[in-house]
């Protein structure tokens, strides 16, 4: 915001400067932290939870900062990614890892087992992403049966004839596709309607306070019937203790991840529970 100088000219304040600057180094930061390999991802485990069976797991990235050793959470850096192109590249980054990891897993993990990446709108839409998407399942060699991309709701917003038509290729080329955070914003049921998706994802804030809210109990029945009826699976996020899961199972919500089952974890740790799973 501008504000009247003492002069009665229209200054910019030091601390609207002083964003610019963080925003640029952050930028030249993010750059340099592709160029250095510092991003890596953890992984939390999903549950189909009529079985119990772990069928799959989220890729969620992280930044380990070389100068300071501290591990930075994706709210620290994507949105800053997102409003400029570097996201591009970093959507490529976790997509390659992502696939190279999944290819590893594939002998000791159910054939049902899937990962799946976030990846975000501007992504989606990027001839460069699609074609990534691609080369990476060819030279890893992993089956696309067993990715799944996770996008959000906003894309629809901005370009909907141009993300139908990223959809439509991702499907062709036999990726699943799951709708995160729904019901978190942007939700509308013509979406639902004209794009082929594989999954619903509750979002995060229907879940906590569950217990005592017999409304939010009635929107998530809501939403696990809206996938039922239009053939979605349908995946809770961000259970934090028995009384949801219990409450999800009843509902028959499809899956379930959160902190009660698991946080997400790192690579190796993964691997320790796929192999102390194997086979169910
Ligand atoms: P999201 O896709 O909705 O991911 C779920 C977030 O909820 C993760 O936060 C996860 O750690 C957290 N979470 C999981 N279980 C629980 C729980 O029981 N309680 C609570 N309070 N939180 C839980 P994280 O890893 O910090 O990621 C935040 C967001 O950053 C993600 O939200 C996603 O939108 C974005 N993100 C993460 N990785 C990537 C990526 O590789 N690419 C892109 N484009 N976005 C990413
Ligand atoms: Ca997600
Ligand atoms: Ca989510
Ligand atoms: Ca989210």
């Amino acid at each position: 915001a501008k504000a009247e100088g003492r002069s009665g000219f229209v200054t910019f304040s030091p601390s609207i400067l002083s964003q610019i600057d963080m925003q640029l180094g952050e930028e030249a930061a993010i750059k340099r932290a592709l160029n250095c390999d510092e991003f890596f991802l953890v992984w939390q485990p999903q549950f189909e939870l009529a079985t119990g069976r772990m069928t799959g797991a989220e890729a969620l990235v992280r930044w380990r900062d070389a100068v300071s050793g501290a591990v930075r959470p994706p709210a620290s850096f994507i949105p800053i990614a997102e409003r400029s192109d570097l996201i591009l590249e970093l959507d490529k980054v976790v997509l390659g890892k992502a696939c190279m990891q999944a290819a590893k897993w594939m002998p000791i993990s159910a054939e049902e087992f899937i990962c799946s990446v976030n990846v975000s709108g501007k992504s989606l839409q990027a001839y460069a992403y699609l074609t990534h998407l691609t080369e990476m399942l060819q030279q890893t060699g992993l089956p696309p049966s067993r990715l799944q991309l996770e996008i959000t709701e906003g894309i629809f917003i901005q370009d909907s004839r141009n993300a139908l038509e990223s959809i439509r290729k991702i499907r062709e080329i036999g990726v699943s596709l799951a709708l995160d955070d729904f019901g978190s914003g942007y939700a509308s049921f013509g979406y639902l309607a004209d794009f082929n998706l594989n999954q619903l994802k509750i979002d995060r804030s229907f879940l906590g306070d569950l217990a005592s809210s017999t409304r939010k109990q009635n929107v998530v029945r809501g939403i696990i019937a809206l996938a039922n009826s239009l053939g979605l699976t349908v995946v809770a996020e961000g259970v934090e203790n028995e009384a949801q899961l219990d409450f999800l199972i009843h509902e028959h919500c499809h899956g379930a991840q959160g902190f009660f089952m698991s946080e997400p974890v790192e690579e190796r740790l993964m691997t320790n529970y796929l192999i102390a799973r194997q086979g169910r």
